[in-house]
């Protein structure tokens, strides 16, 4: 919706509204020439352009007011009816099969009744505004043509002629210089709305002159040190005094409560949010000091959300062609999606919907998993990678994890605790601080935290390989 506002900001700014300058300009010339025709057939007519101005624009700021808050109103009621309209025809078997048509169907009907409330108002308001324009557009054919009545034979009749015939047309250039105003008031908004985004603070350079060796990380060690960070000014700290470091080729197991800063702790590392305070350093580079796009190009992520294109599996895969065909296959079997792609008629061709929509949720995950094996870089952050997917799944995808990356840091944030028993050392989050940090069988002899998590998700300590 944001996207499609702005496109359509831009649109305005680019393509219509010097439209609406110039036809507010040629109406302004119009009525401006119209009267300089009639004040020199006739000078009287001076005395009667200073009132009925007034009159117009006095009439001119009512009517701009009132047609300005009324189409607001019915833009803000037009979106419940197509918004209605649609989830209607999406659940339409859910309404069919609780038999409730007649309530979906008033509901539509009071959503529309609303919306022609408000459109019925600005039809009126047009109405109100063209009476009194008409009005006053007769006014000044009528004085046009009393005062050269008035002025009896000392002008001369061409002129007459030609001054009546200006004022003649002078009702339709008031009112289109009404509403050509009235226009430039309302897409001056989105004047406004680009300025102001193009105020918006924008992330840092892709590519900065100090750029990573070829290769970097090639260990992957990750340290945080005194690293803080909050997502706005005026918000606290997501995540406060946050100092420790993996070894090489680690697994790390973050955990913590919902909202404890897990998420937040992989932004930090692709650098999605800026630190307020401390440093990331990997393999000896403070990431703060290259550009985005070595440093992101660099990481792996399995994201929360799994994110996918519209576009074909295998553009998904690969976006840049970098792969063979065999590669993209032997990665497919690693998640467990070669049978499903086998399955499909167009195979590494089938067209996947905008956002992944033709695929379930743990497939997508999949997709993103394979997605992470082709690219193989050092660090891989998995952000609950397997939530969406089944138990037998997920085992599979968790040895592939544990066979395919064996050679990389790994940072796993879990919900199911049993996919973090075996890391070399659990990182547990409370509250955007480190309450612990150790291997699971000092944590779980330490009885803190993560002793009490364990237990709570039925995991005893005879399960973990001591
Ligand atoms: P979950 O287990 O639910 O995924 P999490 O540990 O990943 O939780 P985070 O998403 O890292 O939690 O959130 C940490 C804190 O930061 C929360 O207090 C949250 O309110 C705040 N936060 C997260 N995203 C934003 C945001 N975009 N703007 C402002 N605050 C945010
Ligand atoms: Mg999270």
């Amino acid at each position: 919706m944001g996207s499609w506002d702005s496109c359509k900001d831009m649109f305005i700014v680019d393509v219509r509204f010097h439209y609406y300058l110039r036809t507010w300009l040629n109406c302004t010339l119009d009525v401006i020439g119209t009267i300089v025709v009639i004040v020199y057939a006739s000078p009287l007519f001076m005395l009667v352009v200073v009132p009925l101005g007034y009159l117009y624009f006095t009439i001119q700021r009512y009517y701009i007011a009132s047609s300005r808050q009324i189409r607001r109103l019915a833009g803000a009621s037009h979106t419940p009816v197509i918004s209605h309209f649609s989830e209607t025809l999406l659940g339409v078997s859910t309404v069919r099969a609780f038999g409730h048509q007649e309530r979906f169907i008033n509901q539509n009907k009071d959503v529309i009744n609303e919306n022609l409330v408000c459109f019925y108002n600005n039809v009126i308001s047009n109405r109100w505004l063209a009476v009194r324009l008409e009005f006053l557009g007769n006014l000044m054919v009528f004085f046009a043509a009393l005062f050269a009545v008035i002025a009896n034979g000392k002008v001369d009749s061409t002129t007459v002629g030609l001054s009546i015939s200006y004022a003649l047309s002078i009702t339709q250039s008031l009112n289109f210089w009404v509403r050509k105003a009235c226009e430039i008031e309302t897409n001056g908004i989105s004047i406004e709305r680009v300025c102001e985004y193009s105020n918006i603070v924008k992330e840092a350079p892709w590519i900065l002159s100090s750029r990573p060796p070829a290769g970097w990380p090639n260990e992957g060690v990750i340290q945080f040190i005194s690293y803080k960070v909050r997502y706005r000014p005026d918000i606290d700290y997501a995540l406060q005094d946050i100092s420790f470091q993996t070894s090489r080729e680690e697994k790390i197991g973050i955990i913590g409560r919902t909202g404890a800063g897990k998420s937040t702790l992989t932004n930090c590392l692709f650098r999605i949010i800026e630190r307020a305070g401390g440093k990331i350093i990997i393999d000896g580079i403070d990431i703060s000091t290259i550009g985005l796009h070595d440093l992101r190009g660099n990481l792996n992520i399995i994201p929360q959300d799994p994110v996918l294109f519209s576009g074909t599996i295998q553009s998904n895969l690969d976006p840049l062609g970098k792969y063979s065909d065999f590669e993209l296959w032997n990665a497919l079997e690693l998640c467990d999606l070669k049978n499903f792609v086998q399955s499909l008629p167009k195979k590494l061709q089938h067209e996947i919907s905008e956002s992944g929509e033709n695929l379930s949720m743990g497939q997508r995950q999949l997709v993103c998993l394979a997605r992470a094996l082709l690219r193989k870089t050092k660090v891989l952050v998995l952000d609950e990678a397997t939530a969406s997917v089944d138990m037998e799944t997920d085992n599979l995808v968790q040895s592939t994890i544990q066979k395919e990356f064996r050679n990389c840091t790994v940072l796993t944030i879990a919900h199911r605790l049993h996919s973090i028993m075996d890391s070399d050392r659990v990182l547990v989050l409370d509250s955007g601080k480190i309450a612990e940090f150790d291997t699971p069988q000092n944590l779980l002899q330490q009885r803190g935290v993560f002793y009490e998590m364990t237990s709570q998700a039925g995991i005893h300590q005879n399960e973990v390989n001591l």
